[in-house]
């Protein structure tokens, strides 16, 4: 069976995953594309066999040769797509963030409750990294004993100077970090805390680095270094702590060269080389799942709980205080 995808928004990441949905991935293919910047979805349009151009994602959504939805416009913009595409009962990929408000989170969880079934995966693509994979099943394996820290840190070599703000350091980069506490942990974020140490020169008035503590509810605790402007490349480490032992996430380079008293290994120049298969896994199980008519992986509850707690980090960061994470009830559509 092949899955006829609509894709909505055709900028760096959209075109990505089109070339994905294209040359890497079987069982799929990219029928419908749209942007609010039509000879940008013309040309991306171009690099697949068979997508038309629409106007609008309403229309995208509504055509009939258009199954699942692919949403990777900007985060203002997805809950526009994501309510329609919910009515319309197709399965919805929604890059990060879910919505920007968590009103509008909240918003989209009541109606996809309302269909009463899941519809929307969110584009958290770590879960799918073989690494952060295995590093979840050590802990569920139980061989270490019950976490009690997880210790997360995301370097990035450099970030766009002009573009890039403070905030953006929580709510565009710390996000992945929150996610895979929440996942790794299995547990909601009760209170977080933001410190931010001398700053980094290069970053100018970036706030960077920063460093956050999150008290889970269950009494373990996660910590994530947040630098933007490290220079060496990007790095991304992490570690759980538990009763018995720990497991740390592999360097993600396949050799280390040891040579005239020396060893090396690359880093990965961004997040791109990093979790690139990572991508693909994610939206090769987005793809099946579609065809089954349904999807898995991070839901609409996970996008709300993380910008619960990308809210509350930011009014720590700005406060200095620990700040708690209130959270509604969580409707049984996303237990486990
Ligand atoms: P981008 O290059 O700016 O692309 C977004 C595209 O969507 C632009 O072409 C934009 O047009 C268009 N757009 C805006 N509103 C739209 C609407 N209502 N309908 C259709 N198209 C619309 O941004 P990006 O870097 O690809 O990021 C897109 C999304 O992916 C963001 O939510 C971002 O956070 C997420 N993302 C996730 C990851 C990850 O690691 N999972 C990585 C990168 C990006 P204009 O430029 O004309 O506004």
């Amino acid at each position: 069976m092949t899955v006829r995808v609509g894709v909505i928004g055709t900028g760096m990441i959209g075109q990505d995953h089109i070339r994905r949905l294209t040359k890497v991935l079987k069982g799929c293919e990219v029928v419908a594309v749209t942007d609010v910047d039509r000879a940008r979805a013309k040309a991306a349009a171009a690099t697949t066999p068979n997508a038309r151009v629409f106007d609008d994602s309403e229309t995208l959504i509504a055509a009939d040769d258009v199954e699942a939805v692919l949403i990777a416009s900007w985060g203002p913009a997805h809950e526009a797509a994501i309510l329609p595409a919910l009515s319309a009962g197709k399965p919805i990929f929604c890059e990060k963030p879910l919505a920007t408000t968590q009103e509008a989170c909240l918003r989209i969880i009541e109606a996809e409750v309302a269909v009463g079934r899941r519809l929307i995966q969110v584009g958290f693509m770590r879960r799918y990294d073989a690494a952060y994979r295995a590093l979840k099943a050590t802990v569920e394996g139980g061989s270490i004993g019950a976490p009690l820290m997880f210790h997360s840190v995301h370097r990035n070599a450099t970030v766009p100077k002009d573009l890039y703000t403070s905030d953006m350091a929580v709510s565009d980069t710390m996000v992945h970090d929150i996610d895979v506490a929440r996942w790794l942990l299995d547990d909601e974020v009760g209170r977080v805390r933001v410190m931010t140490p001398r700053r980094n020169s290069v970053g100018g008035a970036l706030r960077d680095p920063i460093f956050a503590v999150m008290e889970m509810r269950g009494g373990a605790l996660a910590t994530v270094e947040v630098s933007v402007n490290i220079g060496y490349g990007y790095d991304i480490r992490g570690e759980i702590s538990a009763e018995q032992g720990a497991a740390t996430l592999a360097e993600s380079n396949p050799v280390v060269v040891k040579h005239s008293g020396t060893f090396a290994g690359r880093v990965p120049a961004d997040w791109r080389e990093r979790f690139i298969a990572a991508y693909d896994a994610e939206i090769a199980e987005w793809i099946a799942a579609a065809a089954a008519g349904g999807v898995m992986g991070p839901s609409a509850w996970d996008g709300y709980a993380i910008a619960a707690v990308s809210d509350a980090a930011l009014k720590a960061a700005d406060t200095g205080e620990a700040v708690s994470v209130e959270l509604g009830e969580r409707p049984a559509l996303y237990d486990a």
